[in-house]
C-alpha cells in the first residue's frame, strides 16, 4: 500500500516557508516529484491518481508532450519580453486573438497576468478606472460573495470569503462587502425551494446596494461555480437575476472563470454554460493546464471604451506586471487552446460528467455523508463531522489522508472533499477514483464502528 514516509526532508533544516510553517517543522511535506498522464509520484515513489489536478488546475494532466514542446521551441526563440511602454511580443498578441475567437464575450480584449489573484486585482483597478473615467470616483466598492474564493492577495483576498484567508493580515479593506453564499443547502436547511431562495439572496444584495449606495459600488465579483467555498452551484436563475439587479445599478460585473474556465463545467466558459454577460472574465489555471503561469483579465466593450479614452487623455494607464504576457506561457497557453479545441477536451467532459456524477452520487444518504454535488468534471462530497460528535472540519481531512492512502489525491476544505479530476480522465480512471474513494470512506467509517 502507498504510505507517506517521514524522511523526505529535514523539516528542522528545511528553508522553504509553507504557509503552515508549525506543521512543517515537525512533518515534511508530503513532495511530487514526477507526474505522468493522470498519475503523479511522491519523492518515495508512490503512485496517486491525481483526482484534484492539482489544485483545480492541470486540466491536460501531466507530460503533454505538445505543451512541453511549444515551452521549448518558445524558449529557444523568444525566452522573454515585457508587455511594457508600448512593445510587447507577438506571443501574448496571438493568445489575445485566440481568447477573443473563442470566448462568449463581443469584442473581448485581453490583459495578461500571471495568477487568479492578479487578474482579480487588475478587473478590480479596471472597475475602477472605468468609474473614474465616467465621472463617478466615489464607485470604489466590490461586491463578493461570503464562502467565495477570489485569491489571497491584499484586494483579491479582500474579495475572498474566506475569514481564514483575511486572518492575521488586517483584510478584507474595507470597501469589499459581502452578500450570502447562494448555497442550496442553506435554502434546504431553511426550508427554502429554490425559487423563494433566490428572492432571499436577491433581496439582500438589494438591501446592501440601499444601505452602501449605488453610487458607492463598482463592481460584483463571482465564481459561475464557486469552487474553493465547497463546489457551490448556484441555483438555477440566480445570476441571471443578480445581472438584473446589478444591470440596474450600473454596477459592473465579474465572472470569476479561474475554475469554470476552459471546459471543466462540460462548456468552454462558466459563462456560457449558466448564460452569463459579464463585463469582465478572469482566467488562470486551465489557461495553460498550469504548465506555466499565466492568468488574463478578458474587458468587454464598455469597459475597453474607459480603458482607450482615459489612455487617450493621459497615456498608459499605471497598470502592468514585468511578466504580463510572458511569451513562454503565452506559447503554452495558446497550445492548450488548440489541444482543447482539436481534442474537444468540453464534449469529452460533458460525456463523462454523468460517470463521476453517478459514482459519487451512490454515496448520496450515506452514513456521514450530509451531500453529494457534481457539475461537469467538479465535484464535491460533504460530510456532516458535527453530527457525528466530531468537531466542524474533521472528517473532510480524514477522508481525504485515508484516499491517499488508497493513491488517490483529492483536496479536503472543511468537510468538503473536492474532485476535480484532469479534464482527459477516461472513464475507468473516473470510476477507479470513485472505487479508491469509496475504500477510504469506508475505513473511515470502519474505524469509527
Ligand atoms: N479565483 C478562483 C475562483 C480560484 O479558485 C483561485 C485559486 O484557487 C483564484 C481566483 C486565485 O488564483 P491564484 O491562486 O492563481 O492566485
Amino acid at each position: 500500500m502507498p504510505h507517506r514516509s517521514s524522511t523526505v526532508l529535514d523539516p528542522q533544516t528545511s528553508t522553504m516557508l509553507e504557509p503552515h510553517t508549525a506543521l512543517h517543522l515537525e512533518t515534511p511535506p508530503h513532495v511530487i516529484t514526477r507526474g505522468e498522464g493522470i498519475t503523479v509520484w511522491d519523492s518515495e515513489g508512490n503512485a496517486y491518481l491525481d483526482g484534484v489536478s492539482g489544485i483545480l488546475c492541470t486540466n491536460l494532466g501531466y507530460g503533454e508532450p505538445r505543451l512541453i514542446k511549444a515551452a521549448a521551441d518558445q524558449m529557444a526563440k523568444l525566452p522573454f519580453y515585457p508587455s511594457f511602454d508600448h512593445r510587447t511580443s507577438d506571443v501574448p498578441l496571438a493568445l489575445a486573438d485566440d481568447l477573443a475567437e473563442m470566448s462568449p464575450m463581443a469584442m473581448g480584449r485581453t490583459f495578461f497576468a500571471n495568477s487568479g489573484s492578479e487578474a482579480n486585482d487588475s478587473a478590480f483597478k479596471f472597475a475602477w478606472y472605468y468609474h473614474r473615467s465616467l465621472g463617478r470616483p466615489g464607485r470604489t466598492k466590490i461586491i463578493s460573495h461570503q464562502r467565495s474564493y477570489h485569491g489571497t492577495t491584499v484586494a483579491s483576498g479582500s474579495a475572498t470569503g474566506i475569514p481564514h484567508i483575511h486572518e492575521g493580515f488586517g483584510i478584507p479593506l474595507p470597501n469589499f462587502l459581502k452578500v450570502p453564499c447562494p448555497d442550496p443547502l442553506d435554502a434546504r436547511a431553511n426550508n427554502l425551494t429554490d425559487d423563494q431562495f433566490v428572492d432571499w439572496l436577491i433581496m439582500r444584495l438589494e438591501d446592501l446596494i440601499a444601505t452602501e449606495g449605488a453610487d458607492t459600488i463598482a463592481a460584483f465579483i463571482g465564481e459561475p461555480i464557486l469552487g474553493a467555498g465547497g463546489v457551490i452551484i448556484p441555483p438555477t436563475g440566480y445570476y441571471q437575476r443578480v445581472q438584473e439587479v446589478l444591470a440596474r445599478h450600473d454596477i459592473l460585473f465579474i465572472a470569476d472563470e479561474v475554475i469554470t474556465g476552459f471546459g471543466r463545467t462540460g462548456s468552454m466558459f462558466g459563462t456560457t454554460e449558466f448564460d452569463l454577460r459579464p463585463d469582465m472574465m478572469t482566467f488562470a489555471k486551465g489557461l495553460s493546464s498550469s504548465y506555466l503561469p499565466i492568468s488574463a483579465v478578458m474587458v468587454g466593450e464598455r469597459v475597453y471604451a474607459a480603458l482607450a479614452e482615459g489612455s487617450a487623455n493621459s497615456g498608459s494607464f499605471g497598470h502592468g506586471f514585468t511578466y504580463s504576457g510572458h511569451p513562454v506561457a503565452a506559447a503554452v497557453a495558446r497550445e492548450n487552446l488548440a489541444i482543447l479545441k482539436e481534442r474537444d477536451i468540453p464534449g469529452h467532459v460533458r460525456a463523462l460528467a454523468p460517470v463521476l456524477a453517478d459514482a459519487l452520487g451512490t454515496f448520496h444518504g450515506a452514513e456521514l455523508v450530509q451531500d453529494v454535488r457534481s457539475y461537469g468534471f467538479l465535484s464535491a462530497v460533504t460530510f456532516d463531522s458535527a453530527a457525528h460528535g466530531l468537531q466542524q472540519g474533521q472528517l473532510g481531512p480524514l477522508v481525504a489522508a485515508k484516499a491517499m492512502e488508497q493513491g488517490l489525491l483529492l483536496r479536503a476544505t472543511g468537510d468538503n472533499v473536492i474532485f476535480s479530476p484532469p479534464l482527459v480522465s477516461s472513464d475507468t480512471e473516473i470510476k477507479t477514483m470513485a472505487h479508491r474513494f469509496g475504500d477510504a470512506y469506508h475505513e473511515v467509517v470502519s474505524a469509527r464502528a
